[in-house]
């Protein structure tokens, strides 16, 4: 039964002496931001999603930004995005003036509605930004039939989707190895692998990511290792308006020491999923993620569908009053004072009234899960 004493936060990120040893090594080393670890954490990052090109920025979205104008967007234009996402998604199409367009999701996945997509589409429309919400990979296949017939870049906010993988002509694929145009990787501490803040574009494309370096330093034309291994004097011109999304030494050095760990991370994510999916099969009324037999999720987040006659507050209260710590559905931007107006996407308020986010992270215990489920039982039946 509940062990009455044992209290479990909603995640606890996973870092220790390597990391530590990394950035001490890093801030003895008088190259603190953009420099060799940087570049070194960029090709370990392609490596290992499976992208041509890695871009380093200070965040997700930050990176989503550049992501967007590099595709093209511009003042006055339309995306086509979900509101059920953080709304960081909606504000990195605002920053580049254009206005977010806001299409529903599908209950089992709660990812875009890919049949929803065409009916948004309009003369305005230059890029659509999906999203892989809490690492459960969206239907890319069905996506990007839309936007190839339509001839619109598609942008993949994989913010949560670190080491997710889909199955792409018969074989597993990493979420960044370019299936859109390019995907954009947060490194915040509430996501699967964390550098405090960070980010991360991959892409194919050699041109979009020129276009990265160029405006993640001020637009300048030459990057700082470039003017530190030359011999000759160097003059930098400032083209474009650019911006400050860079990315620390000492961050990245924490990167890399996180990136070994991911096999390891995400393996035991899957197993904890999986027993919060058989302890939980014996609650009446809940609901457990579906995942499609063409997609693997790192499981950053396990959302728990509540019973039609439960109230979310009073439900996750409960689970506090034991000791469990948990939040609410992903947000609806529609629903925030930047984005409010006529929006029908009843899917969209559905899973974020009626969803509550359980803790997972991997140095969670079995028994950790199980106090978890226990508490959702008895408050359940306290009602
Ligand atoms: C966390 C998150 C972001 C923002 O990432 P930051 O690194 O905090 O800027 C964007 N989109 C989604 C879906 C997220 O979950």
């Amino acid at each position: 039964m509940t062990d009455a004493s044992r209290s479990v936060p909603l995640l606890r990120p996973l870092m220790g002496d390597e990391e530590a040893d990394a950035a001490r090594r890093v801030i003895l080393s008088g190259w603190i931001t953009q420099g060799p670890e940087v570049a070194a954490f960029e090709d370990d990052f392609a490596d290992y999603v499976g992208s041509q090109h890695a871009c380093a920025v200070s965040n997700c979205t930050t990176a989503l930004h550049l992501a967007l104008l590099a595709v093209g967007v511009q003042p006055g234009d339309e995306v086509i995005t979900v509101s059920h996402s953080y709304i960081a998604t909606a504000n990195a199409i605002r920053y580049c003036g254009a206005e977010p367009v806001f299409v529903d999701i599908e209950a089992d996945t709660k990812n875009i509605d890919p049949a929803s997509i065409a009916a948004a589409i309009t003369d305005r429309t230059s890029a659509v930004l999906c999203v892989h919400q809490v690492g459960m990979p969206c239907d890319l296949a069905a996506v990007l039939d839309v936007t190839n017939a339509h001839d619109l870049p598609l942008v993949e906010d994989a913010a949560c989707a670190i080491g997710s993988e889909i199955l792409w002509n018969g074989t597993w694929e990493k979420i960044g190895r370019a299936h859109g145009a390019i995907a954009c990787f947060s490194f915040h501490p509430r996501k699967v692998m964390t550098t405090g803040d960070g980010g991360m574009l991959t892409t194919n494309d050699s041109s979009y990511d020129a276009r990265f370096r160029l405006l993640r330093q001020h637009g300048m034309s030459v990057s700082d290792r470039e003017r530190h291994a030359a011999t000759d004097i160097i003059f930098e011109e400032h083209s474009v308006l650019g911006f400050n999304y860079r990315m620390t030494d000492i961050q990245a050095s924490i990167g890399r020491e996180q990136l070994k760990r991911m096999d390891g991370i995400i393996a035991e994510r899957r197993r904890l999923a999986a027993l919060y999916d058989m302890l939980l099969a014996d609650i009446e009324g809940v609901t457990t993620p579906i995942e499609p037999d063409w997609a693997r999720s790192n499981w950053q987040s396990y959302l728990l569908g509540l019973p039609d006659w439960a109230d979310q507050r009073e439900f996750m209260q409960g689970l506090l009053d034991r000791g469990i710590a948990s939040r609410r559905g992903i947000m609806c931007s529609h629903r925030e004072r930047p984005y409010e107006g006529e929006h029908d996407l009843p899917v969209s308020e559905w899973a974020q009234d009626r969803h509550v986010v359980l803790p997972l992270f991997p140095t969670m215990h079995d028994d950790d899960v199980r106090a978890v489920v226990d508490a959702v039982g008895s408050t359940l039946d306290a009602r």
